[in-house]
């Protein structure tokens, strides 16, 4: 570690104790910006790199609900508003009982890298709850997202800060939410994304992390003059993400032969077809099923349930050519990574919010393989949640082919951006650094315009 890199690590240990994901997310940000400081003195002067470490706002508070039996509940409830030099606030709620103030600073960090590589004008902001929905009845849900807005909307607005979903947070809860400000607030406005397409939504949204991580790794074999056609492909979660990455992987020729939950996962030789992926949607958005249901339909493959003891996980050992994490952050440990060497993949493109510990980032980089880091290969989500926006605000909504082909440009241009910048700054393919610096520097250059603020 260099002295610059380890001295600002260390206040931003002492500032933010026992937030050791905060403190992973901005470590490995500020090794790729050392580059940056180096050659605009201007930007140390002006401090923006300790400015962008220190969120705008964070917003802590009680949710107080009663469950079905009548019992009062109490939850906390989190808002980090980030940084808002490029646009409105931005960025998804967590409803998860891991949730704490440290996981959401990381992620709000990351989002604003991430949604200032989009090319739209959006902010970075996260938030979310402790709150579990598994296992709670759609009145428990409703209960208790009504309870999160009744606080959360003094804070939020279209011009301010426009919310969406990430774990535990799809359509159920985003209805829900909506309700509710609308309610309180007496005004339909676009003040989240990933609405019902009758009230408000985009086509796309709920495709679009899935499908632009999918792109993006297309966009990588294309460096290569190679395509997913014919490409054996690791997934992890069975989610929103992990649902529509299956289907862009099928669409695009690939095989998939994993998914996963919080219990265990299934490896598929055959393949995940359509029919079987119907199969999963079905029992996670409907029926909010286990995984290892799948197992006990599809008798060829196997369920392997999760081994806390293990010091890797057998997911990402099996003979693959791509891996497309989107599950949680730091689910691909060293020894994950070094499996995933082993085995032979040579392309990963991170659907989750860094699923990959810092020291598996390194192997990738320096084992030289097609490596998007999440900021860049699942900004495809927000980008549509722009789009959802714009549309919003025209009062005009376009169509699936519209959103898809914007989708698709989006995901190009980040990656144009994350090549074009590491070459400029020596790092010729090494997309961390494209994709912290691409980030970096419009928000910076934008923090400057704006004065000390
Ligand atoms: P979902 O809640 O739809 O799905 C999450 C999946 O990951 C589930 O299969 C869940 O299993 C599994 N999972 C969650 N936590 C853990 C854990 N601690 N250990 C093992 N498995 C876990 O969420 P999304 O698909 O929306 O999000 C997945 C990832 O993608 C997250 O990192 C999120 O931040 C990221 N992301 C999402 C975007 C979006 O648009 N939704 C945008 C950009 C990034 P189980 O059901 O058992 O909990």
């Amino acid at each position: 570690m260099s002295n610059f890199v380890d001295s600002l690590m260390n206040d931003v240990k002492a500032k933010n104790p026992s937030e050791p994901e905060f403190h992973q997310a901005v470590h490995e940000v500020i090794e790729s910006l050392e580059l940056v400081l180096d050659r605009h003195p201007e930007y140390r002067s002006a401090k923006i790199l300790e400015r962008i470490i220190e969120p705008e706002r964070v917003i802590l508070f009680r949710v107080p609900w009663v469950d079905d039996q009548g019992n009062v509940q109490i939850n906390r409830g989190f808002r980090i508003e980030m940084n808002s030099a490029i646009g409105p606030y931005k960025g998804g709620l967590r409803f998860h009982p891991s949730v704490n103030l440290g996981i959401l600073k990381f992620l709000a960090f990351e989002q604003v890298f991430k949604n200032s590589l989009t090319t739209l004008p959006m902010g970075g902001g996260k938030g979310g709850s402790d709150f579990d929905p598994k296992g709670k009845s759609d009145t428990e849900v409703m209960s208790f997202c009504q309870s999160f807005m009744t606080e959360l909307q003094r804070h939020i607005g279209p011009n301010t800060d426009v919310p969406a979903g990430d774990i535990g947070v799809g359509g159920r809860e985003i209805g829900f939410l909506f309700g509710q400000y609308k309610r309180i607030r007496n005004e339909f406005t676009g003040v989240l994304t990933g609405k019902g397409l009758n009230w408000g939504g985009s086509l796309i949204r709920p495709e679009a992390t899935g499908y632009g991580a999918v792109y993006f790794a297309a966009e990588m074999l294309g460096t290569r003059s190679e395509t997913l056609e014919g490409k054996t492909c690791l997934v992890s979660g069975s989610g929103n993400v992990a649902q529509f990455t299956t289907e862009k992987i099928l669409d695009l020729g690939g095989k998939v032969v994993t998914l996963s939950d919080s219990t265990g996962y299934i490896y598929d030789e055959a393949g995940i077809n359509r029919e079987k992926l119907q199969f999963i949607m079905d029992l996670k958005n409907v029926r909010r099923g286990r995984i290892k249901e799948y197992a006990e339909k599809y008798l060829n493959s196997v369920y392997t349930p999760l081994d806390a003891t293990m010091d890797y996980n057998p997911l990402w050992d099996h003979k693959a050519d791509c891996a497309f994490p989107s599950a949680t952050q730091n689910e691909i440990n060293l020894e994950d990574a070094k499996n995933l060497i082993k085995n032979g993949i040579y392309v990963v493109s991170e659907g989750a919010n860094m699923p990959t510990v810092i020291e598996g980032v390194r192997l990738f980089i320096d084992e030289k393989i097609l490596y998007g880091p999440g900021k860049a290969a699942n900004a495809g989500g927000v980008a549509v949640s722009g789009l959802e926006m714009s549309q919003n605000s025209m009062r005009y909504p376009w169509t699936r082919e519209e959103v898809d082909n914007r989708l698709r440009l989006i995901m190009k241009s980040i990656h144009q951006t994350c090549v074009e910048t590491a070459e400029r700054f020596d790092t010729p393919g090494n997309y961390v650094n494209g994709a912290n610096i691409g980030g970096f520097l419009k928000v910076a250059d934008a923090m400057m315009d704006q004065g000390v603020v």
